[in-house]
């Protein structure tokens, strides 16, 4: 069989047609060239507009496109576009079914390296494919940007709102996910987290679709909360679960660092050496050896015991099932934490005070949105963050955050070439 017929078997085209097929040896790798012609009496498309015409201007020289390789041999298309005479455009190169504008992999090879591209890392790729990074960045954003054109944003009646620290750990950048049951995907990301962040995202989203939101869930943070109140009052706003037990254990950490550091200047033993992880593990989830430093460090009087305790105390909210007793049980909490003493976890008992109502919104919702939702998509997003390493733009980081978690729909392609 020739590699003619594989190619009209497996990605024909209309007015075009295959020729002379070449096998090059005696470069670095071995190389398959196909010549493509225009098929006889056909027209040729205006690359501005589309526009099909018989007029040709002349042929420009031959062109080399990048195929999706065989057998570990890059394989290329080479054509001669032709420039036609458009009534409207005036002289312009024509449009061909394998490429866009100037680049120079076809389309079914940026496709591929884009499918691979969600799997191994973006330099990987280009590692495995003999291609440049650029090369896989291009591809990537070629599968984005068409994904981002034809996708649906019907439907959309629950969203999350997270940040993500970028740029090794100096700025922000906000995502929304969609987080219904039956499609849970990144919608959108912008830079920073500010108000104005949060308000390009519904600028585009659309009033009409922002009418048809029936869920929020998002922390605490300020400027988030603003936003949704005024974008979308209508919406049952959720505070975040994960972010709630992320803040009391961080001010449980302070305590607990606080403390250590005042034991040791008063010369006594390092009692609270090694205790971090016994006090933000659950106890289910403590290994012996932890176990028994609990109960150790249990026996002292301590600000970090009494914290520890209080945030244990804490994991019962969530049982409960009527938001009027869920409420009950707040009260009675935040009221215990504030005679406490301990400043940091006074300061979680004050903002969980100021956020009752948005926090109680998680049992009026019956539990639906639970934190793992949004948790699991951020996780996911730094762990993309992480394979797509190399990036220096923020466009990277968007183009790779909406390769991986964007679910979009993908260029038609008439054969899956992996
Ligand atoms: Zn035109």
């Amino acid at each position: 069989m020739l590699v003619k017929t594989i190619l009209n078997r497996l990605y024909k085209f209309k007015s075009f047609v295959y020729g002379r097929v070449k096998f090059i040896e005696g470069v670095a790798r071995p190389t398959i060239e196909v010549e493509i012609k225009a098929r006889k009496g056909s027209k040729a498309k205006c690359s501005g507009c589309g526009y099909s015409t018989n007029s040709v201007y002349d042929r420009q020289p031959w062109r080399r496109y990048e195929f999706v390789p065989l057998w570990g041999m890059r394989v290329f298309l080479l054509y001669r576009p032709r420039r036609v005479n458009c009534p409207r455009c005036g002289v312009l190169t024509e449009r061909v079914p394998w490429s866009e504008g100037k680049h120079s992999a076809s389309i079914p090879y940026k496709i591929f390296l884009a499918h691979w591209a969600r799997k191994l890392s973006w330099q990987g790729v280009s590692n495995e494919f003999n291609t440049s990074w650029q090369q896989v960045f291009r591809a990537i954003k070629y599968v984005v940007e068409w994904g981002l054109e034809n996708r649906k944003l019907t439907g959309v009646t629950a969203i999350g709102i997270d940040e993500i620290l970028i740029h090794r750990g100096h700025q922000y950048a906000t995502l929304v996910y969609q987080i219904d049951a039956n499609c849970r995907r990144l919608l959108w990301i912008g830079k920073a987290r500010t108000a104005k962040t949060l308000l390009r995202f519904f600028r585009k989203f659309g009033r009409e679709r922002s009418a048809k939101i029936e869920y929020v869930c998002s922390d605490m943070w300020k400027a988030y909360i603003k936003v949704v109140k005024k974008k979308v009052p209508q919406a049952v706003h959720i505070l975040d679960r994960f972010h709630i037990v992320a803040n009391l254990n961080k001010a449980l950490n302070e305590v607990r660092a606080a403390e250590t550091k005042r034991l040791k200047d008063k010369g006594y033993e390092a009692v609270l050496k090694g205790s971090r992880w016994c006090f933000l593990k659950r106890p289910d989830n403590l290994t012996d050896n932890q176990h028994y430093t609990l109960k150790e460090l249990l026996k002292y009087n301590l600000k970090s015991v009494k914290a520890y305790l209080l945030k244990e105390d804490f994991q019962q909210f969530w049982k409960y099932v009527s938001p009027v007793w869920a409420e009950r049980f707040l009260d009675a909490w935040c009221t215990r934490v504030m005679r406490s003493k301990i400043e940091p976890m006074k300061k979680q008992a004050k903002s969980i005070r100021k956020h009752k109502e948005l926090i109680l919104n998680w049992f009026r919702a019956k539990k639906l949105f639970n934190s793992g939702i949004v948790e699991g998509l951020n996780c996911k997003a730094k762990l993309t963050m992480r394979k797509a390493y190399g990036f220096r733009t923020f466009e990277g980081l968007e183009m790779a955050l909406y390769h991986q978690l964007g679910d979009l729909p993908e260029p038609p392609l008439l054969h899956r070439f992996w």
